[in-house]
């Protein structure tokens, strides 16, 4: 008798998920020697005491699993963090859950909170991992495309958002300031959220890992909205703010009952991670407001800088208010779509991009939009434009 091997062992539902894009066009560039303005990771390290903290709690035997819900200083770090610039209040036994990256966070979020058919209404385009976390947990995703309109600033149709709410909406998933469009929303968009939350008794899921890159406007954590905090879990993390991606650590706050369903489902994820960083990150969230608006006045130099080169390159170039990506066309270029571009473009000019059509359910909305990375050192920008334009 013999016996067929499937073709792909993969579980049905995540066969439409291959490799992702920040994965292949990393790979792409270090194959073509290309600058790499594709994944978004600085290339410059975080500041200094937080980079001392950790080899010092290296050296000193902070190597063993740290308790479940964060070490202590890290959390008592997240809620002062978050009573200092955002004026949330939190209680460090309860309310904040450390884990690993933002990534994992939001997995945890939409396992513990969606059972399989419930809706979670988001943004289109997203972070490639909604998409992924929401079918893993057999819930069904319900985006709202966001589109440049006047001046480039991407907007929702309010009857859109309305639609896409129904009696199977378990959460919303909103990632403000907003990758990859750049997008912040603003206090009356998030109004018309937290109203159709409450109308539907829907929890929020907040991704704000960019919350201290806004560039114009303000960054308003929707948990501060009138009715919000209660239904509202918020999620952040060390990686950008603090220029190091690859740590891994990330948390989640909000009421005690939210953050312990994330606890529950997060200790048979990852259990507990990055025993050494977790003091380390404490350090930095505690860092004078010095660190953080020298970081964005850094970041919004490399955004203006780069803006401009690719307008001279001749790309159509949307406006970023926050994180640190840039949108742009591609048809002024003679481009069509965005992922043939990408894949063709460090062969013909050097540099990587990310197609953000892969971020959307209705392609036909990104197909000829690609995003940029300025979180890079301005030598590198100046390279990266240098190439474009020839
Ligand atoms: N959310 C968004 C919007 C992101 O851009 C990223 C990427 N870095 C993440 C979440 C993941 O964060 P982390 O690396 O902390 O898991
Ligand atoms: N968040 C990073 C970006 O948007 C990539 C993270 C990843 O590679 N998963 O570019």
């Amino acid at each position: 008798m013999t016996t067929s091997t499937p073709a792909d062992p993969l579980v049905e539902r995540m066969r439409p998920f291959g490799t992702t894009i920040f994965t292949e066009m990393s790979a792409l560039a270090v194959r073509t020697g290309a600058v790499n303005l594709g994944q978004g990771f600085p290339d410059t390290d975080g500041p200094p005491e937080m980079l001392a903290a950790a080899a010092e709690a290296l050296a000193s035997g902070a190597n063993q699993y740290p308790p479940l819900a964060g070490i202590p200083a890290l959390r008592h770090a997240i809620a002062a963090h978050e009573q200092r610039f955002w004026s949330l209040d939190r209680d460090p036994d309860g309310e904040v859950v450390v884990t690993a990256g933002a990534t994992e966070a939001i997995a945890a979020a939409i396992l513990a909170l969606c059972e399989p058919g419930d809706e979670v209404v988001c943004f289109e385009p997203y972070y490639d991992s909604y998409a992924a976390s929401i079918t893993l947990a057999g819930a069904v995703r319900r985006p709202v495309t966001l589109r440049p309109e006047m001046g480039g600033r991407y907007e929702f149709d309010e009857a859109a958002l309305r639609a896409a709410f129904g009696p199977r909406t378990r959460l919303v998933l909103l990632n403000t300031p907003h990758n990859p469009t750049g997008k912040v929303f603003s206090v009356d968009e998030l109004a018309l959220i937290a109203e159709l939350c409450q109308e539907y008794d829907a929890f929020a899921v907040t991704d704000e890992v960019y919350e201290h890159l806004v560039f114009e406007g303000e960054h308003v954590p929707l948990a501060t909205m009138p009715g919000m905090r209660e239904r509202t879990l918020r999620i952040s993390s060390a990686g950008k703010t603090f220029s190091c991606t690859g740590w891994k650590v990330g948390w989640a706050t909000g009421p005690a009952r939210l953050v312990s369903a994330v606890q529950r489902v997060k200790q048979f994820l990852t259990f507990v991670n990055a025993s050494p960083l977790q003091p380390a990150v404490a350090v930095a969230l505690g860092l004078p407001d010095a660190y953080f608006t020298e970081f964005n006045a850094r970041m919004r130099a490399n955004r203006d800088h780069l803006t401009a080169g690719l307008r001279e390159a001749g790309f159509g170039v949307f406006p970023s208010y926050g994180t640190y990506f840039v949108t742009a066309d591609i048809r002024p270029l003679g481009g069509t779509d965005g992922v043939e571009f990408c894949r063709s473009l460090p062969a013909r000019s050097g540099v990587v991009a990310v197609p953000t059509q892969v971020f959307y359910d209705h392609q036909d909305a990104g197909r000829h939009l690609i995003r940029f990375a300025f979180c890079k050192r301005p030598d590198v920008i100046d390279e990266a434009v240098r190439r474009l334009k020839s």
